[in-house]
């Protein structure tokens, strides 16, 4: 009989040795570690994952909004396998086919003029880079970000981060301004509706330029529809406002896409939707949907130019690793081939934007519903009138007990949810079937009875 191989001792592991050997030996993110109990999955497919008592969830957080093909795509998994078989590693100075092939196709799918690719890790390798390419294309130093965003837990990433998760690594590095992005539904500027909402936001952008120095500033960084922070779809006019500040003051649109991009907005990248250009885009997660860690910054032509005599001073030994570009190039020629960004357009219109608004019209604790494709919240409030949240700003402990029960309610139910704060994200593969989507919106319908509780009246 042959040695197990290692893979087979794995498989053999119990749910109670991966447990154990988790809570001794792995140090989780964002978490005390003495209260870490994390969940040991066995297997998943599609649109669900199991543990290992058999327990089926639905996933409607597409792990960390990065499972955008669906869990083991088969065209995906042969591709690592066959690179594997072929050439595991490779370091970035060389030229690799599946690196080629993989920036080929990420700048066929961007918008005309970005025409090459610097390939990284993940999401908050990108944004660094972008950044320093920002810097040293322009020449001045400083980052305008929005306060109401996510853009990575690196020095640089967490410096540009607008919410909380940044407070502990503070002071950040110098130069990054935070301002206020659109948000109709808690407007910084008393807007009534979205057209206004739009106007002053530019209006404020443009009175922060002015007071910061607008020749000081290299580079404006937004997620185009901003994620975790509660999916902020921006009203039409704002990106093409900002473009046009950007291009009065020689200033370069960075557009973080790790999350709302490849095909998570039903379209290549959010920003289509709106048909305005950015210099730089940084993207991560769809590219590949994370079956290896893969992310980078599309750049234009004009800031590629910038290092066309001058050495650019950053990379990664894992740049453009072979593994990951395999996976990204079977990922992207399966999202063309098998329609999966229509598939994740028509789920936004057409099934999960009216299932939710009809599960609003029945559900006091719901303030909003807003989204695109397959990248919704659903905005839950105390009251309606008040918009008060059904928990508040960055709650901790008892305080966050409304969406600890909510999202236990829809666990119970087989429906594995994505809760932020006082928000709960629809945020399902972009594969997802309409029969899928409706069987995850079913069990929240029942589960937000548990956030009704919490309601002014109820
Ligand atoms: N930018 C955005 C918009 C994100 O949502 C994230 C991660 O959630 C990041 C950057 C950071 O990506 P990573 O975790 O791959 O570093």
């Amino acid at each position: 009989m042959s040695a197990p191989t290692s893979a087979s001792r794995l498989a053999a592991m119990t749910e109670a040795d991966v447990r154990a050997l988790d809570r001794a030996h792995v140090f989780h993110s964002w978490s005390a570690q003495g209260a870490v109990d994390a969940l040991p999955i066995a297997r998943a497919r599609g649109s669900y994952f199991w543990d290992y008592a058999g327990k089926r969830y639905l996933d409607f957080s597409s792990q960390l909004v990065n499972v955008n093909i669906g869990y083991q795509h088969p065209k995906v998994v042969a591709a690592i396998q066959e690179q594997a078989a072929r050439l595991t590693t490779i370091q970035p100075a060389f030229a690799n086919d599946a690196r080629s092939e993989a920036a080929r196709l990420i700048t066929e799918v961007a918008p005309a003029g970005l025409g090459s690719v610097f390939f990284t890790s993940g999401g908050a390798e990108a944004n660094e880079n972008a950044i320093r390419m920002a810097r040293l294309h322009t020449g001045r130093h400083k980052v305008l970000a929005t306060y109401r965003s996510y853009h990575g837990a690196t020095a640089g990433s967490i410096t540009l981060t607008g919410d909380p998760r940044r407070w502990p690594s503070e002071p950040g590095y110098p130069g990054v301004v935070h301002f206020w992005g659109p948000y109709t539904y808690r407007s910084a500027f008393h807007s009534e509706d979205d057209a206004q909402e739009a106007e002053r936001a530019l209006a404020h952008l443009r009175d922060t330029l002015m007071v910061e120095g607008p020749h000081t500033v290299a580079a404006v960084v937004l997620e185009t529809v901003v994620g975790t922070n509660g999916i902020l779809v921006p009203p039409d006019g704002y990106l093409a406002g900002v473009r046009a500040l950007c291009d009065e003051h020689g200033i370069l649109l960075i557009a973080d896409e790790v999350m709302a991009g490849f095909g998570r907005c039903g379209e290549w990248f959010a920003i289509d939707r709106w048909g305005v250009t950015p210099d730089l885009i940084t993207f991560a997660k769809g590219v590949n949907s994370g079956y290896v860690p893969l992310g980078g910054v599309i750049l234009s032509d004009p800031v590629r130019d910038t290092f066309t005599d001058r050495a650019y001073p950053g990379g990664l030994t894992y740049s453009g690793h072979p593994l990951a570009c395999a996976s990204a190039v079977a990922s992207i020629n399966a999202l063309r081939e098998e329609g999966i960004i229509d598939n994740a357009r028509m789920l936004g219109e057409s099934v999960i934007g009216p299932r939710l608004r009809e599960i609003a019209s029945r559900h006091p604790s719901v303030g909003e519903v807003r989204g695109l494709g397959v990248f919704w919240a659903v905005e839950l409030v105390r009251d309606r009138a008040t918009r008060e949240p059904l928990v508040p700003f960055n709650a901790a402990g008892e305080a966050t007990t409304p969406m600890a029960r909510f999202a236990a309610a829809c666990k119970d139910r087989g429906l594995w949810p994505f809760t932020n704060v006082n928000r709960t994200h629809v945020v399902p593969p972009c594969t997802t079937t309409a029969a899928e989507a409706e069987e995850g919106l079913a069990i929240l319908d029942e589960a937000l009875a548990v956030a009704d509780e919490y309601t002014s009246g109820a």
